[in-house]
């Protein structure tokens, strides 16, 4: 950066002495090898931290959204895999996400305002770790994994963690500061699983969420069958709600079933007070969600 550029720069990117945007996976990951490396994919989380003071840039300023193959949105045979710079826009847009798994496309709809999903990841949403992350529900329901790549040994390691045990609280995760989060990844869902997300907030799509619930299963003759329900603001991190999932799991979907299921909600969210919400409205508001996805895949 220049003397003028630095002059003319937001009061946080003083920080940065080095930027790089490479196209190359490796190039990256070298640069990072260290730790001392601020990742930037659309920025629209992490410009609002540094200009708050919540947070501080690195020495370098790593931009990965040129990096190919970390983009695009791939179904082949079993696997389905999203790029981890590919944007909230591009999910919303996906024909092949709209046919395989529309639960996705759904809590892309109700993502932010259209500038913000222009430029907001889908690894930007995960690593950020908020227990509000509007894309984590729904991924937890498709029990989906995250590609976490780093240099070592003169070469590109990777390893694979389920969603699930990524998060570790809010704003933490297990990615280790020199690990790149390149990829998401889940099987195909069957043909007769249904998906629905619900989240909260007057105006819906540029609320931060007060609670949102997804839920994933497998109908047929009127029971479902491998059911996955998550909730995001009940806990410091998102979570799977086993208790939900237990008293749906081979049930008839009929009205006891779904009575027993918004009891269930109680006993998996564990929410807080908070400037957003108190906990009250918030198990209040995960009981409606709960009972609201299953009424509507009831069809009522
Ligand atoms: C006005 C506004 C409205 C918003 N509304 C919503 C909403 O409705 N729902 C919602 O969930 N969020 C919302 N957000 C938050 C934000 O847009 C999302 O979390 C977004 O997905 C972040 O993606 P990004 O590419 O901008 O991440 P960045 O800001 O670039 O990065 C976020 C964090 O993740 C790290 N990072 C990014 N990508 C990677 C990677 N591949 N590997 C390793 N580390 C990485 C960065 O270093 C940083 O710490 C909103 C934000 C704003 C400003």
């Amino acid at each position: 950066m220049n003397s003028i550029e630095r002059h003319l720069a937001p009061a946080g990117l003083n920080q940065v002495t080095d930027y790089l945007a490479p196209r190359c996976l490796d190039e990256a990951l070298q640069a990072m090898a260290d730790g001392a490396a601020t990742v930037l994919c659309g920025g629209t989380d992490l410009a609002p931290q540094t200009e708050s003071g919540m947070r501080q840039y690195k020495a370098m300023l790593l931009n990965i959204r040129r990096i190919e193959g970390l983009g695009g949105i791939e179904a082949t045979g079993e696997k389905v895999r999203i790029g981890a710079v590919t944007t909230i826009s591009e999910i919303r847009r996906s024909p092949v996400l709209a046919e395989i798994a529309p639960v996705l496309v759904e809590a892309a709809e109700r993502f932010a305002s259209e500038q913000i999903r222009n430029a907001a990841s889908v690894g930007g949403n995960l690593c950020n770790a908020s227990p509000a992350g509007d894309m984590i529900p729904p991924l937890l329901v498709l029990e989906a994994s995250v590609e976490l790549a780093c240099w070592q040994g003169g070469a590109v390691q990777t390893r694979r963690i389920p969603l699930e045990r990524f998060f570790v609280g809010p704003g933490k995760t297990v990615k280790l500061p020199q690990e790149l989060l390149t990829a998401i990844v889940f099987d195909r869902p069957a043909a007769d699983f249904v998906g629905r997300f619900r989240k909260s907030g007057p105006r819906p799509a540029l609320e931060i969420s007060t609670v949102s619930v997804a839920l994933g299963a497998r109908v047929s003759d009127g029971r479902l069958s491998d059911v996955r329900v998550a909730m995001g603001s009940v806990a410091p991190t998102p979570l799977r709600a086993r208790h939900v999932e237990a008293a749906l799991e081979g049930k008839p979907l009929d009205a006891a079933t779904v009575a027993a299921a918004v009891a269930a909600a109680a006993e998996d969210a564990k929410p807080i007070d908070d400037v957003r919400a108190s906990a009250w409205y918030r198990g209040h508001l995960v009981r409606v969600f709960v009972e609201e996805v299953l009424n509507d895949v009831r069809g009522n």
